[in-house]
């Protein structure tokens, strides 16, 4: 079945007792044993172990990125935890330069005291990477587009090299989801993403998820599984059921998110305000080729520009904007736009001047006269 498909049906097994076709949120946190004292089979025991509505969740999740299976946890930063959690002390890792503030900061402050260390890179050099490579090597890091600068890596480049070396390779497709690119047709062993993102598609859901194929080795997915259920950092049945249904409209979501993407970096490529547009859909996008190949269906509702007149103009633009909201985070109907190195920090190596949007599934219209009338008051 194709992904419109199976992001309807998938995990929904029906509910024989009530005949409704919607499933039911399963509160309790504890279930019944069968009368002769045995646990009943396909029955959950106790809900940090397992729950129905995580259970269809994970199997959804599965499908859509073609795993064997998915972990589904509290939040995208957990799925990442119990990955370096499963990888052990005295790993190393390699990173993109730029990728999600979050993930290079969980590595320094809270696994520096267990060994573990870190190699940031451009991706998109190959070269760098191979230079990277370290003895404790564990795994490479893709995350593409990457966040905020939307470089593309070419993942099965990386991969092909991660192999030759016998490291583990991860991707975050939070942000091409599986509608624009599915690492596993490139070989990746580990698929992660803060389902906060496109996946719950509303701004209303905090979880994330891990989704492995036979790739990964079993100890490893075991430790992912373990971290999961004994940690207890699990989505809420609520959040899970929620994410579930989200997942529903999932398909036909992500092609408005690009289609208006792809309208709105092409008019703002053409105003004289705008210095700079990364958009990989663009064609003088020096990413275009490799996005291209890599990706389907589009190039995602991601963009960030780089407004002309430093930091001071592009507050500026985003306190004229009407419709399109100031704030952080990224993939729900709505179009945000954010001034990444005021949400960074000190630290931040983002462009002064770059503001970060995520395109919604709004009439596009009214977006475009949005963005012209607040850069007409720059
Ligand atoms: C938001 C985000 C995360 C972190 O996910 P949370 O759900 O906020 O914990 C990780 N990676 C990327 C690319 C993200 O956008």
């Amino acid at each position: 079945m194709k992904l419109e498909t199976l992001s309807i049906h998938t995990g929904n097994h029906g509910e024989p007792a009530t005949g409704a076709v919607v499933p039911p949120i399963i509160l309790s946190t504890t279930f019944e044993r069968a009368e002769d004292g045995n646990f009943v089979e396909g029955r959950d025991i106790y809900a940090r172990a397992s729950n129905p509505n995580r259970r269809m969740l994970e199997e959804k999740l599965a499908a859509l990125e073609g795993g064997t299976d998915a972990i589904a946890f509290s939040s995208g930063q957990a799925a990442t935890m119990s990955i370096f959690h499963a990888l052990g002390t005295n790993s190393h890792v390699i990173l993109p330069d730029d990728i999600y503030y979050g993930t290079r900061y969980m590595i320094e402050s809270l696994y520096a005291h267990w060994g573990m260390t870190c190699t940031p890179v451009d991706m998109t050099d190959i070269s760098q990477i191979r230079k990277a490579i370290k003895k404790n090597t564990k795994l490479i890091w893709i995350e593409s587009p990457s966040n905020p600068s939307l470089k593309v890596t070419d993942i099965e480049a990386v991969v092909k090299l991660a192999q030759s070396k016998n490291i583990l390779t991860g991707c975050d497709n939070t942000w091409a989801t599986p509608y624009f690119t599915k690492p596993f047709d490139f070989g990746v062993d580990i698929i992660m993403h803060s389902t906060t993102k496109y996946f719950g598609g509303h701004s209303d859901i905090l979880s994330g998820c891990i989704i492995v194929n036979e790739s990964l080795p079993q100890d490893l997915k075991a430790k992912i599984r373990n971290f999961q259920t004994t940690g207890g950092v699990i989505p809420s049945p609520f959040d899970c059921w929620l994410l579930f249904r989200s997942l529903a409209t999932f398909a036909v979501r992500m092609p408005v998110h690009a289609q208006n993407a792809m309208k709105l970096a092409t008019f703002l490529e053409s105003c004289p305000q705008i210095e700079k547009v990364n958009y990989p859909g663009l064609k003088a996008n020096e990413y275009h080729k490799v996005a291209k190949k890599q990706m389907k269906n589009g190039f995602g509702g991601m963009m960030s520009v780089l407004v002309k007149g430093g930091q001071e103009s592009a507050l500026k633009l985003t306190s004229e904007l009407k419709l399109v909201k100031h704030a952080t985070s990224l993939g729900g109907v709505e179009t945000l736009i954010e001034h990444r190195k005021s949400a960074e920090g000190a630290h931040s190596v983002s462009p002064d001047n770059l503001l970060r949007i995520s395109v919604g599934i709004e009439n596009i219209e009214d977006l475009i006269e949005d963005f012209r009338q607040a850069l007409d008051r720059l």
